[in-house]
């Protein structure tokens, strides 16, 4: 790939090898960033699946948290599917007691929103921005977005509406896990993010 972005994968918990053999395999130099010295080192960062309260208590315990959030407002391109969407979202519903968020992204999102009875599921679903073929999406305890700002674009729903995947500047994220399902097209839209990012270093 032109360029070789260098892209993290915040490596506190959850899927993160799944992200990391999915970026490496697209050519990007990945490496795992648990401190504000490893984020500082990259163009781009993806927050993985997992427990979004857990990630949350240990990035502020490794004091990782606040970098996140500032670098993220300095338009840091950034990828968070389900956990990591939750991660990523100005509000959160259903969150544990003192739940925070890094946040940048104009949503609310609620957490285990398809309830006990559907832990996981499997389903295509149709993304316009990524044309064809439609996207094989694998919900685990997902999220929804039930409330968007103007500025967030709403790149996919399911079939009755609910909003499964969004993205706002240099923010993407997903419900779902298309690193589970060998689906490039999300990860491919954030490296390119993060080449534009790199070509502006020095
Ligand atoms: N339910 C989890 C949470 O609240 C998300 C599940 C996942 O990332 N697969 O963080």
């Amino acid at each position: 790939m032109a360029g070789n972005p260098r892209v993290g994968v915040l490596a506190l918990q959850g899927d993160v090898r799944e992200h990391a053999a999915l970026l490496a395999g697209r050519g990007a130099e990945v490496s795992l960033v648990r401190r504000a010295e490893e984020l500082a080192q990259v163009d781009g960062l993806v927050i993985p699946g997992g427990e979004s309260s857990v990630i949350d208590k240990l990035s502020r315990a490794f004091g990782v948290a606040e970098p996140i959030r500032a670098a993220i407002s300095s338009g840091l391109p950034v990828y968070g599917t389900c956990a990591g969407l939750i991660l990523l979202a100005d509000e959160i519903l259903d969150g544990i007691d003192g739940q925070q968020s890094f946040g940048g992204l104009d949503v609310a999102v609620r957490r285990n929103a398809f309830g006990r009875q559907t832990e996981s599921f499997e389903t295509e679903i149709d993304v316009p921005t990524l044309g064809d073929p439609p996207v094989r999406a694998t919900f685990i305890r997902a999220p929804i977005v039930e409330r968007v700002g103007p500025g967030v674009d709403v790149l996919a729903t399911l079939p009755d509406g609910r909003i499964v995947a969004v993205e706002q500047g240099s923010i993407l994220g997903t419900s779902f896990h298309p690193e589970v399902d060998g689906e490039l097209r999300f990860h491919d839209r954030f490296l390119a993010l993060a080449i534009a990012r790199s070509a502006h270093r020095t």
